[in-house]
């Protein structure tokens, strides 16, 4: 099928290659000239583990391309996925001011029947909206329908998440556009769930908010082992193996960021609150998240005692393994509140230090991660990174002047650890 996404972002990126791959032609539309021409020349914007390789082998085969059109993209597909950013705005409700402005383009540049595809994460009833946008601004008696396709795809797995979905949700309001969506992800062999759209806009930010509360909930879990000596690792293992339960997002931390966690949440307290319930459960899961890193922070400030003019080495500045991206990462945030108490600091992170750059500044970016504690009063894991399991802890230990490690993300065995000779603090153990 022809398709054209809008927003070649994290998700519009990964939806667009990964249709292509599946056989279908595919326009990836974004408004910033700069991203196209770097993807036109074969560049890539963003770290995603094998998306780069796909992108290259779907552009070779003529199946993918990139435009800075809109007008070009809705000419060339019938069917037009919209995958812009969704940002919160300071009160937690959702900017739909890109949603409302892709519509409007879309609407001028059609000129016959078009399904339109809202797959950014959006408001319940934004369909609705987006009908109404693109009724008002097309031209009389033009045919369209609109459908929800909410993605879930996972940074840092966003590829294979999108080859092999656990579900795929399409909300309509006729049966019309079913076809052509079923054909669309026919080469991905996943159940398709067809509902309404109000139903399908209600999933998503009801599926995050729920893996948001249990991550929230294992983190809670993790202060009771703190206060009476237990070991959330081993609540965890024990709860997860029930499969009413399951065993994935319980690992405790810093808590969780990132550019849907936290923006979803406030996004779906604040739909409750317009549609007249509060959804103090979710108000909760906010708290928990928050004193997560309060109190890792003052793990650290009880343990160091004087934070000013220490100088600490941190590991990991992307919100979370194998991605660059640093958009509400908690690693940031703990660096920054490190800073603000007058911390010097050397960081490092195996692809986002770019993207931390434009952040982040005054610390010292280390190209090597066994040489980020250098000459520090102690070391900080902030991100899960898997190479960090593999830190030469021995070279570690030499280069800190105090051999003391704080481990936001429970990598490594405090037992072991305690043997090798540092002060570990790390999570609920
Ligand atoms: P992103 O910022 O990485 O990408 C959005 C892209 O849209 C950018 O490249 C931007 O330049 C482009 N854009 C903005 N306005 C445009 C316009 N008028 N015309 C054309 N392009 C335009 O964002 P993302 O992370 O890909 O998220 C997109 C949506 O998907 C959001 O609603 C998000 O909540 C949702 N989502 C994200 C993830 C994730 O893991 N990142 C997962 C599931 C759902």
């Amino acid at each position: 099928m022809k398709i054209t996404i809008i927003g070649t972002g994290y998700v519009g990126l990964v939806t667009g290659t990964c249709f292509a791959e599946g056989g279908h032609e595919v326009t990836c539309v974004d408004s910033d000239v700069n991203k196209v021409k770097v993807l036109q020349e074969g560049g890539m914007p963003i770290y995603e583990p094998g998306l780069a390789g796909l992108v290259q082998k779907n552009v070779a085969a003529g199946r993918l391309a990139f435009t800075s059109s809109t007008q070009e993209g809705v000419e060339r597909s019938e069917v037009i996925f919209i995958a812009v950013p969704t940002p919160a705005l300071p009160d937690g409700s959702v900017d739909l001011s890109y949603i409302e402005s892709v519509s409007r383009d879309i609407a001028a540049g059609m000129t016959g029947y078009r399904i339109v595809v809202d797959k950014s994460t959006v408001p319940v009833k934004t369909g609705e909206k987006v009908a109404e946008t693109i009724k008002r601004y097309g031209k009389p008696q033009l045919e369209f329908d609109v459908v929800s396709n909410p993605e879930f795809l996972r940074e840092g797995f966003a590829v294979e998440d999108f080859m092999k979905p656990d579900r795929v949700v399409v909300g309509v309001s006729s049966q019309r556009p079913v076809a052509a969506m079923q054909e669309i992800y026919a080469p991905y062999q996943a159940p398709v769930i067809i509902t309404d759209i109000n139903s399908a806009e209600l999933i998503k930010h009801a599926a995050n908010s729920f893996l948001a509360l249990k991550i929230s909930y294992i983190n809670a879990i993790s202060v009771l082992c703190e206060a009476s000596g237990g070991n959330v690792q081993e609540v965890a293992r024990g709860m997860g193996m029930d499969s009413r339960i399951g065993g994935k997002f319980l690992e405790a931390s810093l808590g969780f960021g990132g550019s849907c966690f936290p923006k979803d949440l406030s996004a779906f307290i604040h739909i409750a609150e317009t549609l007249g319930y509060n959804f103090g459960l979710l108000k909760e899961v906010q708290r928990i998240n928050s004193a997560q890193m309060d109190r890792f922070v003052k793990k650290i400030s009880d343990t160091l005692w004087i934070v000013k003019g220490k100088s600490l080495g941190v590991l990991g500045l992307a919100f979370k393994q194998n991605t660059d991206d640093v958009r509400n990462s908690p690693a940031i945030e703990l660096c920054q509140r490190l800073q603000a108490a007058g911390a010097r600091l050397r960081v490092h992170d195996p692809q986002a230090m770019e993207k931390a750059g434009a952040i982040l500044k005054e610390v010292t970016y280390v190209a090597d991660m066994n040489e980020v504690a250098e000459g520090c009063d102690a070391l900080i894991i902030a991100t899960e990174w898997p190479e960090f399991k593999r830190l030469d802890l021995e070279r570690v230990r030499r280069g800190l002047s105090h051999p003391i490690i704080f481990d936001g993300r429970n990598l490594f065995d405090p037992a072991e650890m305690e043997r090798l000779g540092f002060l570990y603090k790390s999570i609920g153990r």
